[in-house]
């Protein structure tokens, strides 16, 4: 355990609040900074302290200092690879100019370690697959580009300040909080899993394939659905190791190994919900891999973590679940 709190940046967003659960849940005090520009107050865990304020706001640092900040674990920021093609400088803006200016805030108030959730879209399109984190890094999108620019923002900061950091390279995350206290809420979500279960409860009705033309076994795109609560709980594995170690940082990849296809999924949410979504076949997306599954091995031995939901008609069920929560308070 640390002596002050973790702050989380972005913790009233989807993958933030279920980090919040995770760390609250392990006994950690929290504090959450959010703008609320796509986030919700009211996914915030009440156990948490909640400042709203922007990322960018050089009086973070004295929030820091407020509450004794330890570390940092940082998600806020624009997640949407089609929108980052048509808008590269709101990217720029929202995930690169702003953690430059978080990780001066916290060099700044002296936090010694940071968890930055990074991305599998930096290796853009892999030459190998399951992708380690040794394999090159091309981005072929400016989400992805980025997101490596921060992890090398971070990697020149930890060799020359008193910070040692970790960069989880998420694969697909899905899924919602098997306690039901939290889930994929955003307006206007383009995810293919919270598009599959928002069509089967009604607020869509069909989902688009897009692409049937790739190398891969059906012809559609194939990713690393992992768990939301599984992802989670390996950033408090990755807390615990930062401050078990404070010299050395880490870039793991966050996936299960294995990969679905895009009929694979939606054929695991019509099993789960007895129905037939209409499938509508499109063209490709821009910016789109064939193929993302990431090689695990370097997170199964780096941290104390091993996956405890890996099940994809478990992972539709709960984020199934947490659609139907929204249903009912008309969200
Ligand atoms: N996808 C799809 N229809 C949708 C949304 C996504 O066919 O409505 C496909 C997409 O082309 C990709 C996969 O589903 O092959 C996962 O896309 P998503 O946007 O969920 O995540 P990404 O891999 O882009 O981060």
């Amino acid at each position: 355990m640390i002596d002050g709190k973790v702050m989380v940046t972005g913790g009233a967003g989807y993958i933030g609040s279920h980090a919040v659960l995770a760390l609250l849940d392990a006994g950690y005090e929290v504090v959450v900074i959010d703008n609320l520009v796509t986030g919700f107050s009211w996914a915030i865990d009440r156990r948490a302290a909640f400042v709203e304020m922007a990322v960018e706001d050089v009086n973070l640092r004295n929030v820091m200092a407020e509450h004794r900040v330890r570390a940092v674990m940082h998600f806020a920021g624009s997640v949407v690879v089609p929108e980052s093609v048509a808008d590269p400088l709101k990217y720029y803006r929202n995930n690169t100019a702003a953690t430059r200016s978080l990780i001066e805030s916290a060099v700044a108030a002296g936090v010694p370690h940071f968890i930055f959730s990074s991305t599998a879209a930096t290796y853009g399109t892999p030459e190998r697959v399951p992708v380690a984190e040794s394999d090159p890094t091309r981005p072929i999108n400016p989400y992805g580009m980025s997101k490596l620019m921060t992890e090398a923002m971070l990697r020149d900061v930890a060799a020359a300040h008193p910070i040692n950091y970790a960069c989880l390279r998420y694969f697909n995350v899905a899924g919602a909080d098997p306690q039901g206290r939290s889930g994929q809420s955003t307006v206007g979500a383009t995810h293919l899993i919270k598009i599959a279960v928002e069509a089967a409860t009604g607020k869509r009705d069909s989902v688009a394939v897009f692409g049937t033309d790739f190398p891969t076994r059906d012809g559609t795109g194939v990713r690393d659905y992992i768990h939301v609560t599984d992802l989670a709980e390996a950033h408090v594995a990755a807390l615990k190791l930062l401050v078990e170690r404070p010299d050395e940082s880490h870039i793991l990849n966050a996936g299960y190994g294995r990969g679905f296809s895009v009929l694979e999924v939606l054929d695991a949410v019509d099993r789960v919900t007895n129905m037939t979504i209409r499938r509508k076949l499109e063209g490709r997306r821009a910016g789109d891999p064939a193929e993302l599954v990431a090689d695990n091995g370097a997170i199964l031995k780096t941290l104390d973590w091993a996956p405890q939901r890996d099940d994809l008609e478990g992972i539709v069920r709960d984020a199934l679940a947490w659609e139907r929560t929204l249903a009912e308070r008309g969200r």
